[in-house]
């Protein structure tokens, strides 16, 4: 671990934060920066009220303009369908607030614990399993921090801290590079995982500093990313996921299968080359989670393993994700065979 203290962050061209704070908050901006009309999408005031509209502008400049069923816009648009009761679709389909023992901890993985580290996210994925989770409940105070990070102490079966929100990457730097130290002080602890979107929705986040605390850790790092699609990766950004990954961070992707934004074969095997071009390795996709409000992005689990042979027809081994549904209260994921 180098004990210098490295102020790059202010070198950086354009500020994460500053991108963040720029976001786009209105359904209206939003469309009219895509030069699209209200007329052309089902937008929906109850929507945004329940769960807010919120877009990076990174991730917009990533949308076709004029486009009102761009793949990107779809994940983020707070669209009518959303306010529909459709049986079996829940506020809390994964059962996790029996798994959030402590706060700010989830432990229900063999070996690895999840550390809720920030509460909110870059942007509102409108299929988010935890768009109904009490985040306001798991803002750790300093005194909860250390009541997590002594929960992780006090069981040497933990080999794994994953951070998770929310999103982890919302803490600055600094904050992470004080949480880094305090977990790399836990003698059995031997990985790190940093679960984040940021990276996608905001690059600009993957700063030198950043790069330089994980290449620096002890820990074995990993960073599994959410990307699910391949207009998601611009090649303007590819240097920056270059430079984690000379850090010596093991890039995972997750994507979620969902309904017009990624059901076809060509979008699955688009994304899957993408993100090894990006030096990403394709880990995981999701069946959606039966959450409250996102049932008009289901695919059903017959076409999502039929794509799933289909891809492995045409794509090398390591280009296939694992097929995969959460199921609440077990203790690993459920591989579905195609
Ligand atoms: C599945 C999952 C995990 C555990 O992941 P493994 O890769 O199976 O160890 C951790 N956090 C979240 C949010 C997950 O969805
Ligand atoms: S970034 Fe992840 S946790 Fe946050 S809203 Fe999107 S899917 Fe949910």
């Amino acid at each position: 671990m180098s004990i210098i203290t490295r102020t790059s962050d202010a070198v950086e061209p354009q500020d994460w934060r500053q991108l963040l704070a720029g976001s786009f908050r209105q359904a209206s901006e939003l469309l009219h920066y895509l030069n699209l009309q209200p007329a052309d999408v089902e937008l929906s005031e109850q929507a945004c009220r329940d769960f807010p509209l919120l877009v990076p502008r990174p991730f917009a400049d990533r949308m076709q303009k004029g486009n009102p069923q761009d793949p990107l816009l779809l994940q983020v648009l707070p669209q009518q369908a959303e306010t529909l009761e459709v049986t079996g679709y829940i506020t809390d389909p994964l059962a996790e607030k029996h798994a959030n023992i402590q706060q700010g901890i989830i432990h229900k993985y063999h070996g690895r614990v999840l550390l809720l580290a920030a509460s909110g996210c870059a942007v509102n994925c409108r299929y988010c399993f935890r768009r109904h989770f009490p985040y306001q409940d798991n803002r750790l105070s300093r005194k909860q921090w250390q009541q997590a990070l002594d929960y992780i102490r006090n069981d040497n079966s933990i080999e794994e801290v994953i951070l998770s929100g929310g999103d982890p990457l919302m803490l600055q730097d600094e904050h992470l590079q004080q949480l880094l130290q305090q977990i790399e002080a836990i003698p059995h602890v031997r990985r790190l995982r940093i679960h984040s979107r940021l990276p996608v929705v905001i690059p600009q986040r993957i700063t030198t500093a950043l790069c330089h605390m994980l290449a620096d850790s002890r820990l074995a790092v990993s960073c599994v990313l959410h990307i699910n699609h391949a207009n998601e990766l611009s090649e303007n950004d590819l240097f920056r996921f270059k430079q984690l990954q000379h850090s010596g961070v093991v890039l995972l992707n997750q994507a979620v299968l969902l309904k017009q934004v990624n059901d076809s074969l060509r979008d699955l095997s688009e994304l899957n080359k993408q993100l090894f071009e990006f030096g990403i390795v394709p880990y995981y996709l999701h069946l959606l989670d039966p959450v409250k409000g996102a049932a008009h992005y289901d695919v059903p689990e017959s076409q999502a393993r039929h794509l799933h042979q289909q891809l492995q027809q045409i794509l090398p081994g390591y280009l296939i994700p694992r097929l995969v549904r959460e199921e609440g209260g077990k203790r690993h994921k459920t591989l579905l065979p195609s």
